[in-house]
């Protein structure tokens, strides 16, 4: 990443440089036009001029051909003059074969000529020389319009068109005779097409004034024909040569290429003795135009193409930049990432050293930890062999012995179901929460272990790394408290919560036949008030010993709380009939118990639940709430019984759960109301006082009696607020009497008596002298005083101190002792209309009634009969020592109006009685 980074940096720089060139390409790009502008026109230039120069060579090289072959005419001519002049007179013969020997076996036709210049007036007479000489049809043809000097043929030799030739004149001109006299040569155009001579002055010794001249003629055309006819296919050049403005040759007698039509490409003037003629010069250029041959032409297709070629180097070079300048950004981008990404692996790296570095000192103290922990660490192989262990678990569960030998973990497990769980999960490499095992092994026995590990896959391979930590201590102390969370810790027996787990247990797994039992000890409450609470504990557990040795065997037996407990029975494994087992439980409850050196009696009471399993109807709850209602049965019965469930029985205890709810929630002033009925004197004429009897109308339940009522809201402590709802209203009802002699009769639960806040209130609603307790007196039934005897004494006594008048009532029901009336404070008793009934006659009613009557004269006590329905019954009880009476015969209870209706009534017919 690093090498990366410094690459694209480098490519920056690079970068700089590389841009430069596009940004100046354009007048780079002119220079370089410019340059091979110049350096093509140079070429051309160049090549123009060598050409030229070449042709300057050609045409000279040509020339001096013409010239050679024109020295050679004159070398001749010279030649033929020079022995001309030493002969001095030459016969035509002579002449005739000077010329065949001097021009013989030259490639171009010659004639040796000899020449007369004369003037015009010369004519005739040379006609006539030569006429005479031989020479018949010698005539001089000469010019017409041109006068002075003329150049006449005399002679020709030794071609055969002499006789033409002969006389032919051409007019000579002044710089022909100054050549002439300069003894140069001078070529001469004769009117014959192409004909030509060149010619020297001729000296004549003998005739020296005589103008004479010597010449070579020849056919110029011919002459060049021979010289440049091969031109065109020697060297590709075409040939013209001009004179006097006419064209005397042409190398291209075909006229192939038109070549009058065309500018030569050099033109030569050359002095042909004393003439003028041009020689134009056709190159193979001029001749076939050919863009290959054409310089020009090529020096500019290269230099276009030079420029294009430039051009597309430009358009490279500004489309390079343009790419490189994306691929600039691109790596500018890249670099600026790059240089990211190098930081960020630079982070990364020192976090990873740091890491590293940590994970070393992590792993150094791991290991340390794996050495000296207390705990057992170990690693397994994917088989479950044990490749590693700390010294931890080898001390823990292996020790010396195998420390060599090939071992799985559930070779240590003691529980084979364990090991083989164990095992399964080795083989799929299963994962798994704790793990609890005994372990044991010849070293070690009874070891209780807790396994935590996982399956790790390291370096390639699946391995275990465990972790067991010895959990004996743990485990002992569980099971320990699990056994007290299950038993009750005074007396070793189920607690509630185990009990009804077990009920439920039953209940729903196996069918069969059970029997639930609900055990109360009756009078626990006073062993505990009167012994103490050690002896309360003492008797309990004795209780449950007892009961452990009679059904332990064969049933579960439970402490519930305080002094009930249960016992849960399968019928199956009863060896006696139900009954039978009951009573004997019955009997051992009442086996006496001691305490410090005295025996102590209790009896119990027994509920009994059967329930056949599976019993889904009914929860464990359920059942043992059964047992209670039942067992609540048997001490209502009289206790020291046992009274099975019924569902009569259960009918009347919801109903007293219903009753017990609503009084819950009573609103006293709005369902409560007092009845008060009349309490008369002996002989049921005089009202003396009323009963306060409380009526309540539930709005759920209807009018309910207080006879059912009254004892629920002792149960569940409703009674002393509705206790002191009674007396206050009973107060309020006393107000209104007109006649202060007259008492309220209250009923009175000893509940409230017992209840310290209600006689605190009682005595405040008698602080002030509105009202005079004596005005009122207290029933309280005769069993309940029996029962609560010892707890009602004080009250009784304090109220009665107050003044407040003590009745007994229901006085006959209770089986009371007649001896403890005299511990009680008691003024008086109500016999209870049970005793009522049949007294009229002399069976044994009445003897019971004269008894209960004596009885209480003797103790000096009030009788009042209640339940009085019928006039003997008044009749007799007015002969008896009965001082007050009260029955539906007189007047049932009436509201308070209507009471107050009736003593008005009462008053009235009193005062009509006395007036009368
Ligand atoms: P009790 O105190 O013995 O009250 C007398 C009961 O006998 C009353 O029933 C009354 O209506 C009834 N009675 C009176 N004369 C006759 C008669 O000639 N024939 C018949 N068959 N019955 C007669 P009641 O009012 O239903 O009261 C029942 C019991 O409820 C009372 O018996 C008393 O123990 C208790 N009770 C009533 N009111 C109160 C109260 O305010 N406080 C407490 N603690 N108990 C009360
Ligand atoms: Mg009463
Ligand atoms: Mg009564």
């Amino acid at each position: 990443m690093v090498q990366c980074y410094e690459r694209m940096s480098r490519v920056k720089k690079w970068d700089k440089v590389f841009q430069s060139p596009a940004k100046f390409g354009g007048w780079i790009y002119g220079v370089y036009l410019c340059v091979i502008c110049y350096v093509g026109f140079e070429f051309n230039t160049h090549f123009k001029q060598r050409s030229l120069h070449q042709l300057e060579q050609h045409v000279s090289q040509y020339q001096s051909r013409l010239n050679n072959q024109l020295q050679r005419f004159a070398h001749l001519l010279y030649s033929i003059e020079a022995y001309q002049r030493a002969s001095s007179d030459i016969t035509p013969e002579q002449f005739y074969h000077l010329a065949q020997s001097q021009l013989a076996g030259l490639e171009l036709e010659l004639s040796l000529e000899s020449y007369a210049i004369i003037e015009r007036s010369q004519v005739l007479s040379l006609e006539q020389k030569y006429r005479s000489l031989g020479f018949f049809d010698f005539t001089v043809r000469l010019p017409n319009r041109d006068s002075g000097l003329f150049l006449t043929t005399l002679k020709a030799a030794p071609v055969s068109e002499f006789g033409h030739l002969l006389g032919s004149a051409v007019a000579i001109v002044d710089p022909f005779i100054q050549r002439i006299g300069n003894n140069e040569l001078q070529a001469v155009k004769w009117h014959q097409a192409q004909r030509w001579s060149v010619v020297i002055e001729q000296f004549d010794m003998q005739r020296p004034q005589a103008l004479r001249a010597l010449g070579i003629g020849f056919q110029l055309n011919h002459l060049l024909e021979g010289l440049f006819g091969q031109l065109y296919q020697t060297s590709g050049h075409h040939m013209h040569v001009i004179a006097n403005e006419h064209l005397v040759f042409s190398s291209d007698w075909q006229n192939q290429f038109q070549l009058t039509e065309k500018q030569a490409g050099i033109t030569e003037e050359i002095d042909f003795f004393g003439t003028p003629i041009s020689m134009h010069l056709y190159t193979q250029a001029q001749l076939t135009p050919s863009l290959l041959n054409n310089y020009t032409l090529i020096i500019l297709a290269v230099t276009l193409i030079a420029a294009a070629l430039g051009f597309m180097v430009l358009m490279q070079v500004r489309y390079l930049t343009a790419r490189h300048d994306t691929i600039n950004n691109l790596v500018e981008e890249r670099t600026a990432s790059l240089a990211q990404a190098n930081q960020q692996i630079q982070h990364e790296s020192n976090k990873r050293l740091a890491a590293l570095q940590q994970h070393i000192v992590a792993e150094r103290k791991y290991k340390s930890l794996f050495v000296n922990s207390s705990e057992g660490l170990f690693v397994l192989d994917k088989y479950g062999v044990l490749v590693d262990a700390n010294p931890a678990f080898r001390s823990l569960l292996l020790g010396d012995a195998h420390q060599n030998t090939r071992l799985t973990l559930s070779d240590l497990m003691l529980d084979g179901d364990v090991a083989e769980r164990w095992q399964k999960m080795v083989e799929q490499l299963q994962p798994h929460e704790e793990l609890e095992w005994l372990a044991g092994s010849g070293q070690s026995r009874g070891v209780w272990v807790r396994q935590t590990g996982s399956w790790i896959c390291h370096s390639h391979e699946v391995i275990y790394e465990g972790r067991i930590t010895d959990i004996t201590a743990l485990k002992l102390f569980n099971e320990q408290l699990k056994y007290k969370a299950q038993h009750d810790s005074l007396t070793d027996l189920l607690n509630r919560q185990t009990f009804l787990q077990l009920v439920e247990a039953s209940r729903t797994e196996s069918p069969g036949q059970f029997v639930l039992l609900y055990l109360d000890l009756d009078r626990f409450k006073l062993i505990n008030d009167t012994l103490g609470h050690l002896a309360g504990d003492k008797l309990l557990i004795e209780f449950a010993a007892r009961m452990r040795e009679l059904v332990g065997g064969f049933g579960d037996i439970a402490r519930l709380g305080g002094d009930e407990f249960a016992i849960l029975l399968d019928v199956e494994k009863l060896t006696a009939p139900l009954e039978l087992l009951l009573e004997d439980i019955l009997a051992a409850i009442r086996v006496p118990f001691e305490y410090q050196g005295m025996a102590h009696t209790v009896s119990g009471s027994v509920g009994v639940r059967r329930f056949t399993a599976p019993c889904l109807n009914y929860e464990a709850e359920k059942l043992l709430h059964d047992a209670d209602v039942a067992m609540y049965e048997a001490k209502k019965r009289g206790k020291n019984d046992y009274h099975i469930f019924t569902s009569a029985i259960a009918d009347e205890a919801s109903r007293r759960l219903q009753v017990e709810r609503e009084l819950q929630t009573l609103d006293m002033d709005q369902e409560l109301s007092l009845r008060f009925q009349p309490i008369y004197c002996s002989f049921g004429k005089n009202i003396v006082g009323f009963e306060a009897l409380v009526r309540w109308h539930s709005p759920q339940l209807g009018v309910v009696s207080p006879a059912e009522f009254i004892p629920i809201a002792e149960e569940c402590a409703q009674i002393v607020k509705l206790g002191q709802w009674v007396f206050k209203n009973a107060m309020l009802f006393k107000h209104q009497l007109p006649d202060d002699d007259l008492f309220i009769s209250i009923n009175v639960s000893p509940i409230q008596l017992q209840h310290k806040g209600f006689m605190n209130w009682l005595m405040a609603q008698f602080e002030d002298a509105k009202y005079r307790p004596s005005h009122f007196k207290i029933e309280l039934t005769e069993s309940a005083m029996m029962t609560e005897e010892n707890s009602l004494v004080a009250p009784l006594q304090k109220l009665h101190g107050l003044g407040f008048g003590i009745y007994i009532d229901d006085f006959g029901t209770g089986y009371s002792s007649l001896s403890r009336l005299n511990v009680l404070p008691v003024d008086g008793v109500k016999i209870d209309r049970a005793f009522i009934n049949g007294i009229e006659g002399t069976g044994k009613p009445r003897q019971l009634i004269e008894a209960i009557c004596a009885m209480a004269k003797s103790f000096n006590l009030t009788v009042t009969a209640e339940g009085i329905e019928q006039l003997a019954q008044l009749q007799t009880l007015s002969t008896l020592y009965c001082q007050q009476m009260q029955g539906y015969f007189m007047s049932k209870p009436l509201s308070g109006f209507e009471a107050l209706q009736l003593l008005h009534h009462q008053a009235s017919k009193n005062l009509l009685n006395e007036v009368s």
